[in-house]
């Protein structure tokens, strides 16, 4: 049997990705490395849309997101965070761990942080020196407005910092346009990368108040990154094979095109709620992205069961709910080298391991209604 992860992150890597990631090791200071990673940086700001440096860390995700905090703020330096689920949670922890002051305005699994919501939390900390917000919370499948977050915080003092590490690369996020002062994301999401590098970009805002802070860490010292990116360089010795290969999949990306890319990902996640509805299952999100679909698990179902049953008898390996939420939702990804006909099949897997489990559920009407979607 097959096995096919629907999982958001990992994700499906390429064939020629996985054939790059075969080659010997090369050594990380040659001209050759640097020539890499002088093409990665370059993709990399037209994936970001930004005409700012993205550096490239070796660490997952999470030592981005610990670069920006560490870099950014001083200790006590009062900072807003806008949580909508285990992610918006993760920055509060690594705030927590760097003695930030942080207001934080959280909204229950499955909401939104609305505009409005940042506008107000501005208002009252005039002297926050930067916002923490999650374009795509992986944890429930909310989507965020950034572009609307951006313009309020362009006009304060304050840095605008986004965890893009489930969303970049499969929803429209325009970095520069938007005015976010740093993204974060990471290489096992819509990269079509295995896990192992995150991203960082940093605007001119940023980059200058980390040079009046006095930066508290070592590794993830961004100026440090900064000034080695500059000669396209690291100051550690990077995971110079993944490098390589995100150079193939970035291409990939590029021979696609971001807009090409996003629209992609529009049309696949809309097909798939509207399967996931004409199967008489319930959306989690109230605001849902592109990078993947969040499910309500139906009462009288035993949530986990059921994906473990799908994991076993079809070879489907989708997502559980994080912590509390572990049995009551199903999160199906669709970003990455992932196409229509992928989630076609998750569908069908899905409706059948139903059905079998006695869910009352017509076999086919969400095969239909995704196939429906996408002809129209
Ligand atoms: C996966 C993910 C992370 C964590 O990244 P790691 O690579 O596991 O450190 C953080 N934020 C979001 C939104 C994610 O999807």
């Amino acid at each position: 049997m097959k096995t096919r992860l629907f999982t958001p992150g990992p994700t499906p890597v390429p064939e020629e990705t996985l054939l790059e990631l075969a080659k010997p090791v090369g050594y990380h200071r040659s001209a050759e490395a640097k020539a890499i990673l002088k093409e990665v940086s370059e993709l990399l700001k037209e994936v970001f849309r930004t005409a700012n440096p993205v550096v490239t860390l070796t660490s997952s995700g999470t030592g981005g997101m610990e670069a920006a905090v560490t870099s950014l703020l001083a200790a006590n330096e009062k900072a807003i965070l806008l949580s909508a689920g285990r992610w918006g949670e993760r920055w509060k922890g690594i705030l927590k761990a760097h003695a930030a002051n942080t207001h934080i305005v959280s909204v229950p699994y499955g909401k939104a942080v609305t505009p409005e919501m940042l506008a107000t939390a501005l208002k009252e900390h005039p002297d926050a020196g930067a916002v923490f917000a999650t374009l795509s919370e992986t944890s429930t499948g909310v989507g965020h407005d950034i572009q609307a977050f951006g313009k309020l915080v362009a006009a304060t003092p304050a840095v605008l910092v986004v965890d893009g590490i489930s969303g970049l690369g499969a929803m429209e996020c325009r970095t520069d346009e938007w005015n976010i002062d740093v993204v974060v994301s990471g290489s096992q999401k819509a990269f079509m990368l295995p896990p192992g590098l995150a991203y960082v970009s940093v605007s001119e805002k940023a980059k200058k108040k980390m040079d009046a802070t006095s930066v508290r860490g070592f590794y993830f010292d961004l100026r440090r990154s900064l000034a080695k990116i500059a000669e396209s360089d690291t100051p550690f010795t990077p995971a110079n094979t993944l490098i390589k290969a995100q150079l193939v999949s970035l291409k990939r990306m590029k021979a696609e095109g971001m807009e090409a890319l996003w629209a992609r990902h529009a049309k696949v996640a809309a097909a798939t709620r509207a399967a996931v509805q004409a199967m008489g299952l319930e959306l989690f999100a109230e605001r849902p992205n592109n990078a993947l679909t969040v499910i309500h698990v139906p009462s009288g179902v035993d949530g986990s069961g059921t994906l473990k049953a799908m994991e076993k008898t079809h070879g489907y390996k989708l997502a559980d709910g994080q912590d509390d939420m572990k049995g009551k939702i199903w999160r199906l990804s669709h970003m990455g080298y992932v196409d229509a006909f992928d989630v076609l099949g998750a569908i069908a897997a899905l409706e059948l391991t139903l059905s079998a489990t006695g869910f009352k559920v017509t076999v086919g009407a969400g095969v239909a209604a995704f196939q429906k979607a996408m002809a129209g």
